[in-house]
């Protein structure tokens, strides 16, 4: 299984917590290192904020410092967490191309999905709500 799992949670103490499993890219080099075992890059999480699991193109995610980015514009910018996240995918753009999809939670609860290709297998579950769980970006 090469594909990336992500999951981000937050306990009833206020806990927020992230963690992004990969098997890299197709054809990568042997004794690659990916964005999904970087915090900060590829995975982060922070009390103050927000909790971040990314996935897509590891290059462009590591150089983008994407996952700490969105933590640094809630915090320092104050942007909310769907803002933090379209913004932290978009810095850079134009000079680091390449697929950044994410998952984020905040410490209200807030999920954000965020993702540049087609489709994205994505899920999420708050308290006793009906489970969310969706394929292509309509749904
Ligand atoms: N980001 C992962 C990596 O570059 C790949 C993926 O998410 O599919 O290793």
């Amino acid at each position: 299984m090469k594909d990336t799992v992500g999951a981000v949670a937050l306990d009833k103490h206020g806990n927020l917590a992230a963690a992004t499993s990969t098997g890299g890219l197709a054809g990568q080099h042997v004794g690659r290192v990916g964005d999904s075992p970087l915090v900060g890059a590829g995975v982060y999480a922070n009390n103050e904020t927000c909790a971040i699991s990314c996935t897509g193109d590891g290059e462009c995610i590591m150089r983008a410092n994407v996952a700490f980015n969105v933590h640094a514009l809630v915090k320092y910018k104050s942007l909310n967490l769907h803002d933090a996240v379209v913004q932290a995918c978009q810095d850079y753009k134009d000079k680091i191309t390449g697929d950044r999809n994410l998952i984020a939670l905040n410490k209200e609860g807030n999920i954000v999905f965020q993702f540049e290709t087609n489709l994205m297998f994505r899920g999420s579950r708050k308290n006793d709500e009906v489970t969310y769980v969706a394929i292509w970006k309509e749904e």
